[in-house]
């Protein structure tokens, strides 16, 4: 009987956590993560990656979190179109969309990651990240091998394969300080990284981040002609997303600067922001309160 039950459970975790390529639209496909933080049973499988197919092979967006993933993914898509992987956007330096790059080194991709993550790899910074990462996490992320981009951009990079042109725009910082997107014009799509989300809480908590250019971002992104928006962590999304971030983030904003001003105590002001509208939301435990934090030291320095 106890086999029976271990059995269940193991076919369980492989439904729940293998990879599977979904065509988004023509030429468009993605894996899906879940939400969660890396586990053993995931495999730290807790992000999107898309890919883009073009005639002269694939331009990925984000790694995935090891090279155990990164390696699955690319087997993935040589099935659907046995074609080599050209490009891979890095779309900030978080582990889930970086370390599973050394694959596509393997695969002689061109790397293109914001100039800043390029500065962290020289400064070392993301040996120290990698280190931290493999203390918190443990095995899961053995393997990993940091890269250096090929490509670095400082505000604005495009390039065109096959016979689609791709237009990877700076917008950082924000959720970090290494934020790029990828925006495809005749499709209208944008691969936004984790400056969007809907329904699940953003993290705003990075030592890097910055809440009130992040709001900018979010209003330059607006006024763009987008139809998808493809993110780091949800199912493809319309334009009301950007909308729904940016409320969150500017609700955290006002709210934590309004009781600063009226001299309320951090401890209070946590207190205070815990039963919201947004506390139903996934994530919310984990992250809601590393961005109280951080918008609350960031507030001091802002004006
Ligand atoms: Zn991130």
């Amino acid at each position: 009987m106890q086999i029976f039950f271990y059995i269940l459970f193991f076919i369980f975790f492989q439904i729940a956590f293998s990879m599977e390529l979904i065509k988004v639209k023509e030429n468009i496909f993605m894996v899906k993560g879940i939400s969660s933080l890396p586990s053993k049973e995931n495999r730290g499988f807790i992000s999107n990656a898309y890919a883009v197919k073009t005639k002269e092979g694939w331009v990925v967006i984000d790694s995935l979190s090891t090279p155990e993933l990164a390696k699955e993914f690319i087997s993935l898509l040589k099935k659907e179109y046995n074609k080599p992987i050209k490009y891979l956007v890095i779309t900030h330096y978080h582990l889930d969309h970086y370390f599973g790059a050394s694959e596509f080194k393997k695969e002689k991709a061109i790397i293109l990651a914001h100039k800043n993550l390029n500065n962290l790899y020289e400064e070392g910074y993301l040996d120290t990240y990698l280190e931290n990462i493999k203390k918190i996490f443990g095995d899961i992320f053995k393997n990993v091998r940091l890269v250096k981009p090929n490509i670095t951009v400082k505000d604005r990079y495009s390039f065109s394969l096959g016979d689609k042109k791709f237009i990877v725009l700076s917008m950082t910082p924000a959720h970090t300080n290494t934020d790029i997107v990828v925006y495809l014009p005749e499709e209208k799509v944008l691969f936004a990284g984790d400056l969007v989300y809907k329904n699940r809480i953003p993290f705003v908590g990075d030592t890097f981040s910055n809440s009130k250019n992040w709001l900018k971002v979010l209003s330059q992104m607006k006024n763009m002609d987008i139809n998808i928006i493809l993110a780091g962590h949800n199912e493809p999304l319309d334009k009301s997303a950007i909308y729904f971030t940016y409320r969150y983030i500017s609700f955290l904003r006002e709210e934590i600067l309004k009781m600063k001003d009226e001299d309320i105590e951090y401890d209070k002001i946590k207190e205070k922001l815990q039963n919201t509208e947004w506390s139903r939301y996934p994530m919310f435990k984990v992250f809601h309160n590393k961005n109280i934090y951080k918008i609350y030291n960031d507030l001091d320095f802002e004006f």
